[in-house]
């Protein structure tokens, strides 16, 4: 079995020395997703029944760690493509045998990438304002999404739209070439500028029935399963992976700078001072808990347990903001020069506010966590009733 963690080193190893340019220059860099598909890594997570990695979650989290500490972007740009098919691959395992073509197509080297993010309603994914017309077969489907990371690379695109007789929310999944499916770089941002997160053009893109993976009827009562928790749990494992691993990499070089750096006059290195050794406590005070909140999911899934929302909406949260408040921790502790592009720590304390966009944003898991531990049914409406 392939040591996974030794060949996300190796990439890191790779990877590192050109993080900086890949962001100044916000491209996307395909020679890393060249060397992942290489190395087999983007099938690193697929069963080795189907030719893949045969990669767990605790694994996944740990290579998307490594390689994030050295080129965030790529790691959350391949997260997109990694967490969905990890877990079908968990879904496999179960006996569930729906994914089995994707599972085989990403063994063999498809890269898969999508958007549930409509341009015009935003994060929440419980619904699509792009509309998909029903026709003889199958859909019509036009609009604009936008946040589709991987989109310069990926070959098979999948995606939500809503069904505009019924307002059903469609899941569905098209090769790259399908007419009228195309991909716009608007992609300039302040963080993960090398995520490639284009926009989705949908000019009567022609759906055909059979590549509509799922549909829920507007109202209907969602079933919390283990089949509906995996690309939950997958993603927030993940995504809390990658924001852990960009603040570890924050804090070796603020802890190596401080152990290092002895300022004039003084006869020890700044390790030894009150503002560095305060300010690496509360960094660790942050980070840690964070760290074993993520292997404490991990090690409770692996025990069988089908994880709640709220679970699983607490640990993307808590992650996000304990790596975002270290790495803001360690920008104070090395000074002014952390905001020089010489070192990488602020290209870290760009890329770490990204975390804080991906589903459940911060009002979203209060909403979520908060309801759960009060007893109110969250999917009931009105969502905000009155007195
Ligand atoms: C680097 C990066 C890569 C990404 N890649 C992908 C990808 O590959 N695929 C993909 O599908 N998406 C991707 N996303 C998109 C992400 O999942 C979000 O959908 C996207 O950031 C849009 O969110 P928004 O904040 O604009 O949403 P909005 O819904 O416009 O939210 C704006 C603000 O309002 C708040 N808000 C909205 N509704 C409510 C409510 N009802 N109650 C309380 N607060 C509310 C939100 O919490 C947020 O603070 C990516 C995002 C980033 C940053």
């Amino acid at each position: 079995m392939t040591d996974w963690t030794a060949v996300a080193t190796e990439l890191a190893e790779e990877f590192a020395p050109r993080a900086a340019a890949v962001d100044r220059e916000g491209r996307f860099p395909v020679e890393n997703i060249e060397r992942m598909q290489e190395a087999g890594y983007l099938s690193s997570v697929v069963p080795v029944e189907l030719g893949g990695g045969g990669a767990d979650l605790a694994t996944f989290a740990a290579c998307q760690q490594i390689i994030a500490g050295a080129c965030a972007s790529t790691a959350l740009a391949t997260n997109m493509h990694l967490f969905g098919i990890g877990a079908a691959a968990e879904g496999w395992h179960a006996g569930e045998r729906a994914g089995e073509p994707i599972l085989q197509a990403v063994a063999g080297g498809t890269v898969v990438g999508g958007s549930l993010t409509d341009a015009a309603t935003g994060l929440n994914v419980r619904t699509s304002s792009t509309p998909a017309r029903p026709v003889e077969g199958g859909y019509v489907v036009s609009g604009r999404k936008s946040f589709c990371s991987l989109a310069p690379a990926l070959q098979f695109f999948w995606g939500t739209a809503a069904d505009t007789e019924t307002g059903a929310l469609l899941l569905f999944g098209l090769p790259r070439e399908t007419p009228g499916l195309s991909f716009v770089d608007t992609w300039d941002t302040m963080s993960m500028r090398g995520t490639g997160s284009w926009d989705v053009l949908f000019d009567d893109v022609f759906v055909p029935a059979q590549a509509v993976q799922r549909g829920t009827a507007p109202g209907e009562e969602l079933v919390w399963d283990a089949e509906r928790e995996r690309p939950f749990a997958w993603f927030a494992v993940s995504v809390a992976a990658v924001y852990l691993g960009i603040a570890r990499a924050a804090t070796r070089l603020t802890y190596e700078r401080a152990r290092t750096r002895t300022v004039t006059g003084a006869a020890l290195p700044t390790a030894h001072r009150p503002d560095q050794v305060y300010g690496a406590a509360e960094i660790e005070l942050a980070l840690r808990p964070a760290e074993a909140m993520l292997r404490d999911t991990i090690a409770r899934r692996a025990a069988g347990e089908v994880l709640p929302p709220e679970d699983l909406q607490a640990l993307k949260h808590v992650a996000v903001a304990a790596a975002s408040s270290a790495v803001d921790r360690c920008v104070r502790m090395v000074g002014g020069h952390g905001i020089f592009r010489t070192l990488p720590l602020e290209r870290h304390y760009r890329d770490v506010r990204a975390g804080q966009f991906h589903p459940p944003s911060p009002d979203t898991a209060a909403e979520t966590i908060g309801k759960a531990v009060l007893g109110i049914d969250l999917g009931a409406t009105p969502r905000w009733p009155a007195e």
